[in-house]
């Protein structure tokens, strides 16, 4: 009896030791933390590996990439310079810019005052990307891509060659953010599936340029609960606008001109979403910069604030709504355009 009771002991006690255990490692571990560590204990972690810029999805699962491995911050970075073939500390500058949105979890325009955005959904196209990259270059203008996975993530020479557009993008300075695999209406799918596009990109993105997103744009405007979550979880910043340029419809140059000018103009800059899938878009897009110089020339000629095209991370804010503060490179950015937009006005706009 005695004896009985003096192995039984021991054995419940590793029976709830290691029920415990496993209780432990399935919240750590597990795919889905217990409720209430979503937006506390693992969205911490999460930062942290933003921190180091960038998390490698490639074959690791959701856990261990949020968590990232000793060491593997400086791997993933010598990574990312081969794939894009830029030297460390280029990349390194690359990988700090996306901490801008560390702690946003939606972006809005939220600026006051004529700031300006270029967002482009849906590419990459290496058909008409191209183009429009030398012409964001020609004047000087950082813009967001957010991409779909299907145009890039396969074998096909198609996808080869969008690949090289993805890298390209990243290499010019522009946020890359994901847009789904498949640009699916999210709603409609199971939680799952919903998983499967927002993962299944964000491994394609690491795939191709060694760095993964921390922008996340839902197809259609379309977000569910689930999603929120996983991005939530993820380190993402779900990226909204305000000027919708309509460029699915108005399959104009001058009407998206018209459209994305008149859109500005009614609220003082924001977000404009366009689509770098359609040629007429991207020729639009040195025609809309073109008049928000000439207005911007009109503005200062009456002692008011110009309007500056800036990059999507001056709309970052975190959750009080309270925007990144301006560091010295957003000063020295903000300088040149204003001295440039002053430059051309007295020269009279034609060449930029
Ligand atoms: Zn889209």
């Amino acid at each position: 009896m005695d004896l009985n009771r003096a192995v039984r002991l021991p054995v419940s006690v590793l029976g709830i030791g290691l029920f415990a255990l496993t209780l432990f490692f399935a919240v750590e571990w597990g795919e889905r933390p217990a409720r209430g560590r979503d937006a506390g204990g693992t969205r911490q972690r999460s930062r942290r590996s933003t921190d180091a810029g960038m998390a490698t999805g490639r074959s690791a699962p959701a856990s261990e990439t949020l968590k990232g491995r000793p060491g593997s911050a400086g791997r993933r970075l010598q990574d990312a310079a081969l794939l894009l073939g830029l030297d460390r500390p280029r990349v390194k500058r690359i990988a700090t810019r996306w901490r801008r949105f560390d702690g946003t979890r939606i972006v809005w325009d939220q600026r006051v005052g004529r700031l300006v955005t270029f967002t482009f959904d849906d590419g990459p196209s290496h058909r008409v990307t191209p183009y429009l990259l030398d012409q964001l270059d020609r004047f000087g203008i950082k813009a967001t891509f957010f991409v779909v996975g299907r145009r890039f993530g396969g074998r096909s020479s198609i996808a080869q060659k969008n690949q090289e557009v993805l890298r390209e993008e990243v290499r010019r300075g522009h946020f890359v953010g994901s847009h789904s695999y498949t640009h699916p209406m999210m709603a409609q799918l199971s939680t799952d599936r919903q998983k499967w596009e927002i993962m299944s990109n964000e491994e394609a993105i690491v795939r191709t340029c060694g760095l993964r997103p921390y922008l996340y744009r839902p197809p259609f405007g379309g977000r569910t609960a689930y999603s929120n979550r996983l991005l939530e979880r993820r380190a993402y910043a779900i990226a909204m606008w305000n000027l919708s340029s309509g460029d699915p419809f108005g399959r104009h140059v001058a009407k998206v001109h018209r459209t994305v000018l008149k859109k500005i103009h009614k609220h003082r800059g924001g977000i404009v979403l366009m689509h770098d899938t359609n040629g007429w878009s991207a020729a639009a897009v040195p025609l809309i910069v073109r008049s928000i110089l000439l207005e911007s020339c009109t503005l200062m000629r009456r002692g008011e604030q110009p309007y500056l095209i800036v990059g999507l991370d001056r709309f970052a804010a975190d959750a009080h709504g309270r925007l990144v503060p301006l560091d010295a490179e957003d000063k020295t950015e903000a300088a040149a355009w204003f001295d440039r937009t002053r430059r051309l006005c007295q020269a009279g706009i034609r060449e930029p």
